[in-house]
C-alpha cells in the first residue's frame, strides 16, 4: 500500500515545493528538522471490487512542521501568547489539529469531502473507516527514543571517556542544547547509515560478550550487584545503568554484538525522576524515562518529542478539545523516520512498551501497536546534509531559529514563527492585544475554525 520511502519522499517533495523560503534554513550555515502527517485513504469496499487488483490508495501530507527550538522555563509567559515548544514533530501535531478541525467544520456544516461521518451519538463525528494518518519525522524523536546503543567506538558522538579521567566526557558533552556534542554531531550523521548497516550484519552468536567484558573494565565501585549473563554463563558486578543497556540489548539482539556506547540525548530526565549516571560509555544514561526537551541552560518544561509521541499513542493526536467531537481519538497508524541514527526497538520501546502497562482507559482509548518504520531517504536540510555539503565539511553550522507550520486548510494555511512568536513580531508588539490574540497557541492551531465549530 505504501513504503517508508514513498511516504518520505512525498513529505520532502512537499516542503521543497509547497513551503515558502521565509522560515527555512540559510543551507550555507543552517539545518532544521522536518515532520509532517501524511493522510492514507484506500477506496471504500465497493469500489475496490470493482478494482481486483489494482486497488486505489491516495496518499496526501496535510500537515508539516520545521523546527529545532523550545524555550526555558523563564521565557514562559502566563498570557500564553508564546509557543513554548517548536519541535518540528510538536508543530507538525499542531499543523495536524488544525487540519482536523477544518474537517470537522465541513462535516458539520455538511459540505462535501471530509474525513469524518456522523458517529452514533449525536453530536460526534469519526473518521471514516478507510482513512489512516501516517507520522513522518526527519530523524528520530529526541528524548528516550534517541538513546541508542552504539555497536563500534568510532561511532561515538562525543569522545570517549579515558578510563583514567572519566569526568572528561560529562564536560565534553554537557550543556549543550542538541541531542550529541555539536563537534562530534557530524561524526554522529556521518555514521548513520553505517550504524543501521553494521548491525544488522552483526553475529549474534558469537559467544564473546564484549558488551560485559566493556562494562567490566569500566566498572565503578558502588551501586554494583551481580548478576548472572546468561549469554556468557559468567559472573560480572555491573551497576544498576549497565544492567538497563545490557537488557535492551539482550531485548534487542544486540547481546553478543560490539555494543560500545550509546548515542545520547541532551533532553533531561524530569525533576522527581531518577537522574542519569553520565558514567562513560553505556551507562551514560537511564532508559525509558520521561525526559523534558534540552534548552541553553534555562530548563524547559517542554516533554520530549519520544514522550509526546507515547502520549498520543494511548490519547490519541487530537487533543481534549476536539475529543468533545469525535466518538473515538485519532491515532496514528504507523510512524516513519527519515535517514538518520535510528533503532526499531528503541523506538519502539519509547512510544509503545513504557505505557503498555496502562490500564483503566475510557472507553475507545487503547494503546496502540503503531508501525515503525525506517526510510533511507535523508532530508536535504537536515544537519548531515547541510555538512556534506559543504567542501570541507566543518562549517560551523546552526540550527534554524524558525518554526515554519502548515496545515491543508483553505484560510491561512501557513504560520512562521520564530522565538515562539509570529515571526515578524517586535518587542514593542510582544504582549499588545494584537499580538496576543494572533499568537495565541489556540489561534495559531486552530484558527477561527474552533470558534466556528463551537458555534454550530
Ligand atoms: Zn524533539
Amino acid at each position: 500500500m505504501w513504503s517508508a520511502d514513498e511516504v518520505a519522499g512525498l513529505c520532502y517533495t512537499h516542503y521543497s515545493t509547497k513551503l515558502p523560503k521565509q522560515g527555512k534554513p540559510d543551507p550555507n550555515r543552517e539545518w532544521t528538522l522536518l515532520a509532517a502527517v501524511v493522510k492514507v485513504e484506500s477506496a471504500p469496499e465497493r469500489e475496490a471490487c470493482l478494482n481486483v487488483g489494482n486497488l486505489q490508495v491516495t496518499k496526501e501530507v496535510v500537515a508539516m512542521g520545521t523546527g529545532t527550538k523550545c524555550i526555558g522555563h523563564t521565557r514562559m509567559r502566563k498570557t500564553g501568547d508564546i509557543l513554548n515548544d517548536s519541535h518540528a514533530e510538536v508543530i507538525a501535531k499542531r499543523s495536524f489539529q488544525r487540519y482536523l478541525v477544518h474537517q470537522l467544520w465541513l462535516a458539520a456544516s455538511h459540505q462535501q469531502g471530509s474525513i469524518f461521518s456522523p458517529g452514533t451519538e449525536i453530536g460526534k463525528w469519526k473518521l471514516k473507516p478507510h482513512i489512516t494518518f501516517i507520522f513522518f519525522c526527519s530523524h528520530t524523536p529526541c528524548g528516550d527514543a534517541s538513546i541508542i546503543p552504539m555497536t563500534k567506538p568510532e561511532d561515538q558522538p562525543c569522545e570517549l571517556v579515558s578510563r583514567k579521567d572519566p569526568t572528561r566526557h560529562s564536560a565534553d558533552c554537557s550543556g549543550n542544547h542538541d541531542p550529541v556534542g555539536p563537534e562530534n554531531k557530524r561524526k554522529t550523521e556521518e555514521t548513520a547509515s553505517d550504524y543501521v548497516t553494521k548491525r544488522m550484519k552483526t553475529v549474534i552468536s558469537d559467544s564473546t560478550c564484549e558488551v560485559t567484558e566493556r562494562i567490566a573494565a569500566q566498572y565503578v565501585p558502588g551501586n554494583q550487584q551481580n548478576i548472572q549473563d546468561t549469554n556468557t554463563s559468567r559472573s560480572e558486578f555491573i551497576t544498576d545503568g549497565q544492567r538497563e543497556i545490557l537488557t535492551c540489548a539482550k531485548e534487542t539482539g544486540l547481546i553478543g554484538a560490539k555494543v560500545m556506547d550509546v548515542y545520547r540525548t541532551g533532553a533531561k530526565c524530569v525533576l522527581g525522576e531518577r537522574d542519569d549516571a553520565r558514567r562513560p560509555g553505556v551507562e551514560y544514561h537511564h532508559v525509558g524515562l520521561l525526559r523534558v526537551k534540552p534548552g541553553r541552560g534555562d530548563r524547559t518544561c517542554s516533554m520530549s518529542c519520544s514522550d509526546k509521541l507515547a502520549r498520543w499513542n494511548v490519547l490519541g493526536c487530537q487533543g481534549a478539545l476536539l475529543m468533545h467531537f469525535l466518538q473515538h481519538p485519532v491515532y496514528f497508524s504507523a510512524v516513519v523516520v527519515g535517514k538518520c541514527p535510528y533503532s526499531q526497538e528503541v523506538m519502539r520501546r519509547a512510544v509503545i512498551e513504557r505505557c503498555q502497562h496502562i490500564s483503566f482507559l475510557p472507553d475507545g482509548f487503547h494503546v496502540q501497536e503503531v508501525k515503525m518504520l525506517q526510510s533511507n531517504l535523508q532530508f536535504k536540510h537536515s544537519r548531515h546534509a547541510i555538512q556534506t555539503g559543504h567542501a570541507n565539511g566543518k562549517a560551523k553550522l546552526v540550527p534554524c531559529g524558525a518554526a515554519i507550520s502548515w496545515s491543508a486548510v483553505p484560510e491561512q494555511p501557513l504560520d512562521v514563527t520564530s522565538n515562539g512568536f509570529k515571526q515578524g513580531t517586535t518587542k514593542k508588539g510582544i504582549g499588545s492585544h494584537q499580538t496576543s490574540e494572533r499568537n495565541q497557541p489556540e489561534t495559531l492551531a486552530h484558527g477561527s475554525r474552533t470558534r466556528n465549530l463551537l458555534d454550530l
